[in-house]
């Protein structure tokens, strides 16, 4: 693979390709870098090439990342995206460290989030986490539960809730791709409808990135495609 900043150029020249041919304004698609699994010299790379948003799954592992990137830059100021399942024992330090959380899928953890959420930091910024491809093995709230659970988050006084998020599971062909990135956005758009101020669809990966954003993703996050690919239990 190239090296990552021409990775990131090749990442926005497809973001704008697949908003141009969906009609849509490239600006309103934001880049999530998912840094899992690259170390805190991959983070400052991408931080000198402009990019400023990380997303991270594996919380020890980010904290590390984020103590090593402000040691090296102090003055950088990147802004932090929890994307991976939460335990409700690991909150705190989730709620301390982080600038958005995409994967909420309970209330209980919500709650916690809000509780936690230390007096003079901004509001957390939270996406649920829908199931919306409905497989017993994937986190996420079920789609007809996300409503009352987008209420409920809406109402706790330190979490802003932005949108909704959704690993939908592979598929074959763009058409199938697109599915249940559309099923997604319906839901979002109901929620709006019923006058939840949101802003966000966090949806799109390396490898669905134009079908997520035909169905129109605000927010793509994408990992191997800047990063290159990931070895686990090195
Ligand atoms: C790892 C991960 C990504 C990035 O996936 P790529 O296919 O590497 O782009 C995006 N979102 C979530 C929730 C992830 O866990």
């Amino acid at each position: 693979m190239a090296g990552i900043p021409a990775n990131l150029q090749a990442v926005h020249a497809s973001i704008v390709a697949a908003a141009r041919s969906a009609g849509r304004d490239p600006a309103g698609i934001r880049l999530l870098a998912v840094s899992k699994t690259f170390g805190p010299e991959a983070v400052l790379e991408a931080a000198a090439a402009g990019q400023a948003a990380f997303g991270e799954n594996y919380l020890q592992e980010a904290l590390d990342k984020m103590a090593a990137v402000a040691a090296c830059r102090p003055a950088l100021a990147l802004e932090w995206h929890f994307i991976g399942p939460i335990q409700s024992n690991k909150t705190r330090p989730i709620a301390a460290h982080f600038d958005w959380i995409h994967s909420v899928d309970r209330e209980k953890v919500a709650q916690r989030l809000s509780q936690q959420r230390p007096d003079g930091m901004p509001a957390l910024n939270v996406c649920l986490q829908v199931n919306i491809s409905g497989e017993a093995s994937k986190s996420g709230v079920a789609p007809e539960e996300a409503p009352a659970l987008a209420r409920a988050v809406s109402m706790l006084p330190r979490l802003r809730l932005r949108g909704l998020m959704a690993i939908p599971e592979p598929a074959a062909d763009p058409a199938s791709q697109r599915e249940p990135f559309a099923r997604l956005r319906r839901l979002y758009e109901s929620l709006r409808a019923e006058g939840l101020a949101l802003d966000t669809l966090s949806m799109g990966m390396s490898a669905d990135l134009a079908a997520a954003i035909a169905e129109g993703s605000t927010m793509v996050r994408i990992g191997t495609a800047i990063f290159g690919h990931r070895y686990y239990g090195q």
